[in-house]
């Protein structure tokens, strides 16, 4: 009976210390699963799991090696309770030699006695080690072997099966950490190289995420912001202590388009002019829907030198055609003097004088609009009084039936009854007129159509010009109100200097309007000149 008992006892005593073992072996997995989740420090995980290895088997010394790919080598990057130190030079042995080899290769636990004298080893300095027993656990991450763990005992050792289990556990933690860590420092390091570049650039670039918080500032976009107020990133752009018209600006673009970029030029108070590309960030191409927008990536470029430039450019050409003028009209003078006493000559002397008058007048064009330009600028001289929309219209059609019929081209006026007057400068918005009409009749084919209309819409009056010609690409519907800008497919049989559309653009803002360009390629094109019904009703009280 005392023997049955005393037999019992030892049978819980084992079943006691087997319980506290797998308790044990489960607290050893388990901090090394919580280092794993909580630290992306390789080393500390590194640590924690070396300290768990020897807490759950009694051997003396671990170490972790981990697969370098890029140098073909295992590296041991982490030893504990070793003879030898195998870590400031670390031990590198090729990837499938040595004994370690064998485990990679098979990518199995291997297990060996004594090592001094294994013909497998391929570091012979470890052989001083006097390891009796070693087993080699393959470490996996993402399905592919990244490491060993190896377990040493400077006695003879035979591993347990379960003991093995556990070391295969918290090798395979490891290699996740591993994993973790290395994409970690990827990230990092993607994200300074990132950094780095867009602190070279000289133009300022600001990101946001999709509700205008701004997330990434680089170097030079920080002089743009009144940084006495502190740190910009994650205040949203709507209050970040910006330039009020640069703000203005963005707000605006922020709310608009999604799909497309949005483009602007702000013109501080000390001079400077800035161009603002504000474009949409998509994770998929843009043709996914507008949700998929993951933020805005604004670019804000200080183009006060190209300004000063073109404004060099424009005075010269207005101080030129200034000086041009009178000699000019001379020749003109001269010319016409020629033709008209021109008695007895041939034909062909009779055409040369022709074609001369003809490139005088043409120069006589160019260096009018040029004039032209700068008058309306300038804004000096304009009378303003309320005129008949009817009879600007009628004035433009009667002036351009010539060049019309010349190309056989039909004109279809659609203009109600009753409009509102206009309240401007009859002179020059007829010159505007006149060339939306003179540009319909240019750059459509012999044989089309033109349309001309008027009418009101909403608080506006819009004046309209249609042709069923060549059209107009996007990107250069963006440049044609330019001076001097002529659109790359002109066909340079038609004859223009790109300064009748700023002209055009320069009148009607005159008049507090605006203009408006509507065309696809092949399929015509659409000019409008706006009006406010409300200014004008304004501007018509002064004269009552
Ligand atoms: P110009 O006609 O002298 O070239 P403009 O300033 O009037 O200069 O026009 C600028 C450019 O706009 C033109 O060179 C042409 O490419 C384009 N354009 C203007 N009107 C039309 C139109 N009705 N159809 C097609 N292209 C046009």
């Amino acid at each position: 009976m005392a023997g049955e008992s005393r037999d019992l006892q030892e049978q819980n005593q084992l079943l006691n210390t087997e319980i506290q073992r797998r308790i044990d072996h489960l607290a050893a997995i388990n901090r090394v699963a919580s280092a794993v989740g909580q630290s992306l420090d390789l080393e500390t995980t590194l640590q924690t799991a070396l300290d768990a290895v020897l807490e759950v088997t009694p051997v003396e010394a671990a170490g972790i090696s981990l697969v370098d790919e890029d140098a073909g080598e295992l590296v041991l990057r982490a030893q504990r309770g070793w003879k030898g130190d195998f870590i400031s030079d670390p031990m590198r042995v090729p990837l499938g030699t040595g004994i370690s080899g064998q485990a990679l290769i098979h990518d199995r636990v291997l297990i060996t006695g004594d090592v001094s004298d294994d013909p497998r080893l391929a570091v012979p300095e470890f052989a001083d080690e006097g390891v009796q027993a070693m087993a080699l656990v393959p470490m996996h991450a993402r399905g592919r072997v990244v490491g060993l763990l190896s377990v040493m005992s400077y006695r003879p050792y035979e591993f347990g099966e379960d003991e093995i289990g556990v070391l295969g556990n918290i090798a395979d933690q490891v290699g996740v950490a591993l994993d973790n860590a290395r994409l970690y420092e990827d990230a990092k390091e993607q994200s300074s190289r990132l950094r780095a570049v867009l602190d070279s650039s000289g133009d300022a670039i600001i990101a946001t995420d999709c509700r205008g918080t701004i997330n990434l500032v680089n170097t030079a976009a920080e002089p743009l912001f009144d940084l006495q107020n502190g740190e910009i990133v994650g205040m949203s752009l709507h209050h970040a202590p910006l330039h009020p018209r640069l703000r203005e600006g963005l707000q605006s673009a922020l709310v608009g388009d999604r799909d497309s970029n949005t483009v602007y030029e702000v013109t501080l108070e000390d001079g400077r002019f800035l161009s603002v590309i504000v474009s949409p960030v998509f994770l998929q191409p843009p043709s996914a829907t507008a949700h998929d927008c993951k933020g805005w990536v604004i670019v804000i470029r200080d183009v006060t030198h190209l300004h000063e430039a073109e404004q060099t450019r424009i005075d010269f050409i207005h101080a030129a055609a200034h000086d041009l003028r009178n000699p000019l009209g001379v020749t003109l003078g001269a010319l016409a003097m020629l033709q008209r006493d021109l008695g007895d000559v041939t034909d062909l002397q009779r055409e040369v004088i022709e074609i001369g008058i003809q490139g005088a007048n043409r120069m006589q064009e160019l260096i009018d609009n040029v004039l032209n330009l700068e008058h309306i600028e300038s804004g000096v001289g304009l009378r303003y009084k309320p005129i008949d929309v009817r009879e600007l219209l009628e004035r433009g059609i009667v002036d351009i039936q010539p060049a019309l019929q010349q190309r056989d081209q039909t004109l279809v006026v659609a203009v109600p009854d009753e409009l509102p007057p206009l309240v401007g400068d009859m002179h020059w918005l007829y010159r505007a007129l006149l060339n939306l009409l003179t540009n319909a009749n240019k750059y459509t084919p012999a044989g089309g159509e033109i349309a001309l209309g008027a009418y009101v819409q909403e608080d506006d009056l819009v004046i309209e010009v249609k042709d069923n010609g060549p059209g107009i690409p996007p990107d250069v519907q963006t440049r044609i109100f330019e001076r001097f800008y002529r659109g790359p497919s002109s066909d340079q049989r038609v004859r223009g200097s790109g300064l009748g559309l700023a002209i055009v653009k320069s009148v009607v803002e005159h008049h507090g309007g605006r203009v408006f360009v509507q065309s696809q390629e092949n399929a015509g094109s659409t000019f409008g000149m706006v009006f406010s019904l409300t200014d004008m009703a304004r501007r018509a009280a002064d004269f009552d």
